[in-house]
């Protein structure tokens, strides 16, 4: 490796960064995955899960639509699926966030249940903000990390509105914002209308998986989900040119994917053909970088900064930039964003950019 590219690694990973779109149970490292694994199989030999080394080879990132949700529907959720293992893996996903640079992190996750350990939704929630709350206990850390909590397109009604109130319920535990992930071959979005504005009425940030794919992307569909307001929209990749203007002319804030969106060639192309060229060319919308599953595609965040300044041009300028303009559309209040802006400027002036 060049000198300027391992001088370029280091600073996109010391420069203060914020992650607003990552999935809690695919930011799990396949060496946690592991290390769980061993802790169930010594407590229960007979337990028929395998290796998760196996499951998820090191090194393979190359999963796309229809390997990657079976993975964790078929086994990740199968393996964490206690409060220890909740609990550690969450710990463990927080800890190399702030290894990398994250100063201000919005963990996302499905409140889901587990008949087998008889862990409930609501259990579940409060695990996961526990062990953050745990985490920030220790003086040793600054990273200030809240939780979305996300509907899956495939949940009825009833399922999508329990998990809006379960997010409301637990707002003053740090629950600031909504989703609306998971399979985008699957599910019909108009049945959510009603609840994602109860969510915004009850003052909590909307951001919606968007155009994912290309086959449910029709304008039809993303008018549907335009028409639910978000605050943020997220991939963005197959829109119409009418659908583009409507984005840009709402200035919405887009969280891009990159490595994603190339090894789950959810894009045509590789990393220079992503669409985050055309939008930091138009300027019209925030952009901000994100990891969406870094246990499954191993691009932590500041490879995501370190991919923008090699493929796009970005200076270290236009990096500290990118980064600052991700202030605005976090879902956490002024007081949040003061300390962002502080700790950014401050950095800024340090290193003397
Ligand atoms: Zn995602």
């Amino acid at each position: 490796m060049s000198v300027n590219m391992e001088e370029l690694e280091v600073f996109c990973k010391q420069l203060p960064k914020i992650e607003l779109h990552a999935h809690l149970s695919g930011s799990i490292t396949r060496e946690c995955l592991h290390e769980i694994y061993k802790k169930r199989k010594e407590a229960e030999p007979s337990i028929e899960l395998e290796d998760p080394m196996i499951v998820i080879p090191p090194g393979k990132v190359d999963y796309d639509l229809e390997t990657f949700f079976p993975l964790f529907s078929k086994y990740i959720y199968q393996l964490c699926n206690d409060v220890q293992s909740v609990r550690y893996s969450t710990k463990r996903v927080l800890q190399d966030f702030e290894a990398d640079g994250v100063a201000y992190l919005e963990l996302r996750t499905t409140p889901r249940e587990f008949k087998e350990t008889g862990m409930s939704k609501e259990q579940y929630v409060e695990t996961v903000l526990e062990s953050i709350e745990q985490y920030e206990k220790d003086a040793s850390t600054s990273m200030k990390t809240v939780l979305l909590l996300s509907v899956d397109r495939r949940d009825s009604f009833q399922k999508a509105l329990e998990c809006i109130d379960l997010a409301i319920r637990y707002k003053y535990r740090g629950v600031v914002g909504v989703d609306l992930c998971g399979d985008p071959m699957k599910g019909d979005v108009t049945i959510f209308r009603e609840v994602f504005s109860k969510a915004q009425e009850n003052g909590l940030g909307v951001t919606l998986h968007f155009a994912e794919a290309a086959k449910t992307s029709n304008d039809e569909e993303l008018l549907v989900l335009l028409s639910f307001k978000p605050d943020r929209i997220g991939h963005v990749i197959h829109v119409s040119d009418a659908i583009r203007a409507k984005i840009s002319r709402r200035k919405l804030a887009l969280e891009l994917c990159i490595s994603c969106n190339v090894h789950a060639k959810m894009i045509t192309g590789s990393f220079q053909d992503h669409h985050f060229r055309d939008w930091w060319v138009e300027k019209q919308c925030p952009l901000i970088l994100c990891t969406d599953d870094v246990g499954v595609f191993c691009s932590p965040l500041s490879n995501e900064y370190t991919i923008v300044a090699q493929h796009f041009g970005l200076t270290r300028l236009q990096l500290w930039e990118l980064s600052f303009q991700t202030i605005s559309p976090i879902f956490s209040g002024e007081e949040e964003k003061i300390r962002l802006r502080n700790l950014m400027l401050s950095w800024r002036e340090g290193n003397k950019l």
